[in-house]
């Protein structure tokens, strides 16, 4: 019962990280919201709240989060999570498909650490985790798009962590290696057996394994964290 008490935020919850990321939440004792633009096929386990959610609609993430005000009083976790990848190369990058990945995985995450430092502050203390990547930190050949979006998510918490550290809301930036998702399953398999074999444990992660990281940010066993990046990619980074 590590967040008894909490009410939680994770949006891109249908699938893969989110999902894990709900449903640990919830057995640890947290008040979970579960968003998405799409439902899990397999639904939510009993007591998680379902509400929808297009990250990059202003208004939707307004409405969301007064919602689970109007509902809880209060929020105490957001879990930045949606997220979309593409690997184009700068020279095959059209603004249109540039535009779409800066929207979901950048904008997206802006428009919620607005909501839920509005929300925040002035109310309660909140830990608010954004979800970037081991490409965050480290270049890759190709995916311009998705890297420029991901090393910005992880500036941005520094940024958000440095401005609210004085109200009490911590923020961090956590950076998954290859974890297998419905994500990396719909990738070229060549390209996740190259990831996969960079990677010094010589496997991909699960879900649970960044849920478990996510679980230490928003507990308040974290209550000295802020603006750091949290890393757990089977030693990728280390090399
Ligand atoms: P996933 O299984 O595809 O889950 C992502 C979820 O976000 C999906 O349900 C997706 O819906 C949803 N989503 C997409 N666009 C959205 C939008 N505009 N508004 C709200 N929700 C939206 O992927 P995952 O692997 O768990 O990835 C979760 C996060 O971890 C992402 O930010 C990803 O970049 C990051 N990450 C993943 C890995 C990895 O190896 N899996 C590594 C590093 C970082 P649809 O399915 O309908 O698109």
């Amino acid at each position: 019962m590590r967040l008894q008490g909490k009410i939680a935020l994770v949006i891109g919850a249908a699938s893969g990280i989110g999902y894990a990321v709900a449903e640990l939440f919830a057995r640890e004792g947290s008040t979970v919201i579960a968003s998405d633009i799409t439902t899990p096929a397999q639904g939510y386990p009993a007591g998680i709240e379902a509400a929808e959610l297009d990250v990059t609609s202003e208004d939707a993430w307004a409405q969301i989060v007064s919602g689970i005000i109007a509902k809880h009083s209060r929020l105490d976790v957001l879990v930045n999570n949606a997220g979309i990848i593409a690997y184009e190369p700068l020279h095959e990058l059209e603004v249109k498909a540039w535009d779409r990945m800066i929207a979901v995985d950048q904008t997206g995450v802006f428009l919620g650490m607005c909501e839920a430092a509005r929300a925040m502050r002035g109310r309660n203390p909140g830990s608010i985790i954004n979800i970037s990547s081991i490409w965050g930190n480290a270049g890759v050949a190709g995916a311009h798009s998705y890297q420029a979006a991901k090393g910005a998510v992880r500036n941005m918490s520094k940024n958000a962590a440095l401005t609210y550290v004085g109200a009490g809301i911590r923020v961090n930036s956590l950076h998954p290696g290859f974890i297998h998702t419905p994500l990396t399953d719909a990738q070229a398999p060549d390209l996740n057996t190259v990831v996969i074999a960079s990677t010094p444990m010589k496997r991909g992660g699960t879900p649970m394994e960044i849920a478990y990281g996510a679980l230490y940010l928003a507990s308040d066993e974290s209550s000295f964290v802020t603006g750091t990046e949290l890393v757990i990619d089977g030693g990728y980074l280390a090399q």
